[in-house]
């Protein structure tokens, strides 16, 4: 066993011992990892001053009770957390999430993963992540506002525009955005660059609702361009209905694909002419509907309940755009046999390790979350740019912006895989040019 392998082994072992509840928060780290060996082989400078110990560990991690009242004149008590993961390259980054199965280990996996992602994108932002197990589902918005008026009560204790600037995630949109920065302005001094997402009559940048999904799209034409394909007449999967679905189906159909599905957590639709875009915002962002009230408005959409990933149809491409670990390896294994080329992660995580080794044995073009959907948090950095220059760019300058950066994280991959003699595995690539910009930081910042 080299070095480097020992080295690997001893710190899983203490992951394991210190956080044996957290298999998100594994999952993330293991698979980063497996990926890194030949990178430590080589720096053991690295090793010698216990880099991986230090990036496994996150920085600062905060837990509160978040009371808030219902419409019936009830207390009801939520957990949040706030995980600031590591700081060596900027300012602490990343989103926050509201949903029932949010707890610790889901917000390190997040954070861990925002750590290399930010970095990825060239931009001066360290990573975190943070949310609560509070459900907005069913919720009105009376009781969103007072839950996140609560929630920034006791989160303004511990961001700032130069020390930790939080957005979206999962549950967390414009709307949530617009009630927590009313709130942080009540407490402190009103410095907008405290939060990103936020609208544009209060700061918010233009192109930021989009950014992901178009960044997920702009990574997507880099990667099959590479490969000799271009995304013109493919039929794509995409799961998710969110704010990373809608916006990637928006440009994919755009560049001349076509988007036959969108789900939820109920289930999902196929409709064979393209997913009806205008429609679908429609009932997901104004309406908070279902799926299925998005089939009975849209002609040809036929609503199933389960799994998109179950479904086996005919398909190109797949973008998963809803959740961590939303496809298995025997689910992936349907997507390769249904003829799929290439996946790209819209959402943090969707492949479990038994569905990235089922890519990689078949070949395919592989996109990984960290590097394919930094687009969102690229443009929150260009939206922390544009409040300290107190100035407003254009939707085709930061639109363009976007694209430069999705490109350049392809090609950063392509590169940091040839580098250490790993062909195009630009899941490696991803974690290898992540974590080095991070460890040099690391390194040159001293014990
Ligand atoms: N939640 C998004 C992500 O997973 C965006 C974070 C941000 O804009 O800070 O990257």
């Amino acid at each position: 066993m080299s070095q480097a392998t020992a080295y690997i082994e001893a710190v899983k072992q203490t992951i394991k011992q210190r956080d044996p509840n957290q298999p998100e928060f594994q999952e993330a780290v293991f698979n980063f990892l497996a990926t890194i060996t030949p990178v430590l082989e080589q720096h053991p400078a690295y090793i010698a001053a216990s880099i991986l110990e230090r990036l496994t560990e996150p920085e600062r991690a905060i837990q509160f009770q978040v009371a808030w009242q219902d419409d019936q004149g009830r207390m009801q008590v939520n957990r949040g957390f706030r995980v600031q993961f590591n700081s060596a390259i900027g300012p602490y980054k990343g989103g926050l999430r509201l949903h029932p199965s949010v707890n610790l280990s889901i917000i390190k996996f997040l954070g861990f993963e925002q750590v290399f992602k930010n970095s990825l994108t060239g931009l001066p932002i360290g990573g975190a992540k943070g949310g609560s197990d509070f459900d907005p589902k069913g919720k009105s918005d009376a009781e969103i506002m007072r839950f996140c008026q609560s929630f920034m009560i006791e989160l303004q204790k511990y961001i700032g525009p130069d020390l930790d600037v939080p957005a979206g995630d999962i549950g967390v949109g414009g709307r949530e955005i617009g009630y927590l920065y009313g709130m942080y302005k009540r407490l402190r001094e009103s410095d907008r660059g405290v939060l990103t997402g936020k609208g544009l009559s209060y700061g918010g940048s233009l192109a930021r609702t989009e950014a992901t999904g178009f960044g997920l799209l702009y990574y997507l034409e880099e990667m099959l361009k590479h490969n000799d394909q271009t995304l013109a007449g493919k039929r794509l999967l995409v799961s998710g209905a969110g704010n990373v679905a809608i916006y990637a189906i928006q440009k994919a159909q755009e560049l001349g694909a076509t988007v036959i599905s969108a789900s939820d957590s109920t289930g999902y639709v196929i409709q064979e002419a393209g997913i009806d875009v205008a429609k679908l915002k429609q009932i997901k962002e104004i309406k908070r509907g279902r799926m299925s009230d998005y089939a009975n408005a849209a002609p040809g959409a036929e609503y199933h309940e389960g799994s998109l990933w179950d479904a086996a149809v005919k398909a190109d491409i797949a973008l998963p755009c809803a959740t961590q670990n939303e496809i298995s390896g025997e689910q992936a294994q349907r997507l390769i046999d249904a003829g799929v080329i290439a996946v790209a992660e819209g959402a943090n995580m969707p492949s479990t390790p038994a569905a990235i080794a089922a890519y990689q044995q078949a070949g395919l073009m592989f996109g990984p979350a960290k590097a394919a959907n930094a687009g969102g948090v690229a443009v929150s950095e260009l939206e922390m740019s544009q409040n300290s220059r107190r100035q407003a760019d254009s939707f085709a300058t930061v639109d363009a912006e976007l694209k430069e950066i999705m490109q350049a994280i392809f090609h950063k991959s392509v590169a940091a895989a040839k580098a250490y003699g790993l062909g195009e595995d630009y899941d490696a690539g991803a974690n290898i040019a992540g974590f080095t910009k991070v460890a040099d930081a690391m390194l040159a910042q001293g014990w």
